[in-house]
């Protein structure tokens, strides 16, 4: 579908009866006008309109026992999403339709000291494999979502700062407007991921969420009421940069003790090391393998990092009050021993009876979260009021 198609999307009702459809899976006309308190007029013109564009398809269902079979409404799902994972290490690209079911996928190893062309060239290649498929029919795809890692620009598309890839300034919107005539989205990965566990996590029933993630970094995003929040100069989410030890290590930002240099992979491993003055240098997947062999050092330090998680937790729940906390990334992996010291120190420390009802969970979206997160990005776009 061509740029511009969803420019059309601008009354709010039109959106609104969208959604609707969306959320129900199937619904009936009568139903949507009963839910949104629209007429039956307004709904049947709306739900013509959609039809026309070919975002909501109808089918006849129900028992026969006389009198006209109801007619059902549903999204339809050959429309097609391009979500994109960039980086730092690969880059992992998939169509999904629109329920995020997978269509076909493609993963690329980025190679060290990659320029900045060449990575746009890798970018545009990978989507074009994907587009490429044969199952694919390009005149239903809606858009491309990007999740990067690092400082994004959203307004412009740009990624300002990609400090794994030692890159700044990538034009990743406008070059991929160039090459495909789809709309496309830029995000923080760690946003894009928090809105992905919204969108397709079985979360929508709930108004204010934040997902942290724990892998190379500790990023997080944060969806109130399905719309991600930037804040007045776009940090909003940043806890994994929040100081939770005046006298701890320094971290890759500058600081010292933000809570990203206690929680990430990587620093809990070094941090393993550093306590047990291990002889080889171990990896958090390698801890916790240690763990579920029963190794009571290992056991205690993923415990023990369960509590600085927890710690970290409770001043986001003091900030923020939100209703679920989600946990993903690979060191969630390990949640069997992190969880209940998490839990626990939760329990323990915030301020009232009533804040220990936050819903603490681990994502099930598992390692590709963060590529629905991109998916959703386009997804957003096309059932919210505002595009
Ligand atoms: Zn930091």
């Amino acid at each position: 579908m061509q740029r511009g198609t969803f420019q059309l999307m601008k009354s709010v009702n039109k959106s609104i009866v969208l959604n609707t459809i969306r959320i129900k899976e199937q619904i009936s006309r009568a139903q949507i006008a009963k839910d949104t308190s629209l007429t039956p007029p307004t709904v049947s013109s709306i739900v013509r309109e959609l039809m026309e564009e070919g975002l909501v398809v109808e089918s006849i269902l129900g028992n026969s026992s006389g009198g006209r079979k109801p007619t059902l409404l549903h999204i339809n799902r050959e429309l097609y999403v391009i979500g994109v994972d960039a980086g730092p290490e690969t880059i992992d690209c998939a169509v999904t339709d629109v329920t995020g079911k997978i269509i076909t996928r493609i993963s690329n190893v980025l190679s060290e000291n990659i320029s900045k062309e060449d990575f746009l060239a890798l970018l545009v290649s990978s989507i074009q494999s994907v587009v490429n498929d044969k199952y694919i029919n390009t005149s239903k795809i809606i858009g491309i979502g990007v999740a990067m890692h690092g400082v994004v620009d959203v307004d412009t598309g740009t990624s300002l700062i990609a400090p794994n890839l030692h890159l700044h300034d990538i034009p990743i919107k406008s070059r991929l407007e160039e090459v495909f005539p789809y709309m496309v989205k830029v995000e923080n990965d760690a946003r894009a991921m928090a809105l992905g566990e919204a969108w397709f996590g079985e979360h929508s029933d709930t108004d204010s969420m934040l997902a942290i993630n724990f892998g190379n970094g500790v990023g997080a995003g944060i969806v109130i009421k399905g719309e991600l929040l930037h804040g007045a100069q776009d940090i909003a989410g940043e806890v994994g940069h929040m100081t939770i030890d005046l006298k701890g290590d320094i971290c890759s930002c500058g600081n010292r003790g933000c809570f990203q240099s206690y929680a990430s992979g990587p620093a809990i491993a070094s941090r393993f090391s550093n306590k047990f003055h291990t002889k080889e240098a171990l990896t958090a997947a390698d801890i916790y393998e240690q763990a579920i062999d029963g190794e009571k050092q290992a056991m205690e330090h993923l415990e023990n990092t369960g509590e600085i998680m927890g710690i970290a937790i409770v001043n986001v729940i003091h900030t923020l009050n939100p209703e679920r906390i989600v946990l993903g990334g690979g060191v969630m992996k390990s949640k069997q021993f992190i969880l209940p010291s998490l839990i626990q120190t939760v329990e323990k420390r915030v301020l009232t009876e009533r804040a220990k009802n936050t819903q603490i969970v681990v994502s099930e979206l598992g390692d590709d979260a963060t590529m629905y997160g991109a998916a959703s990005l386009v997804l957003v776009e096309l059932f919210d009021q505002q595009a």
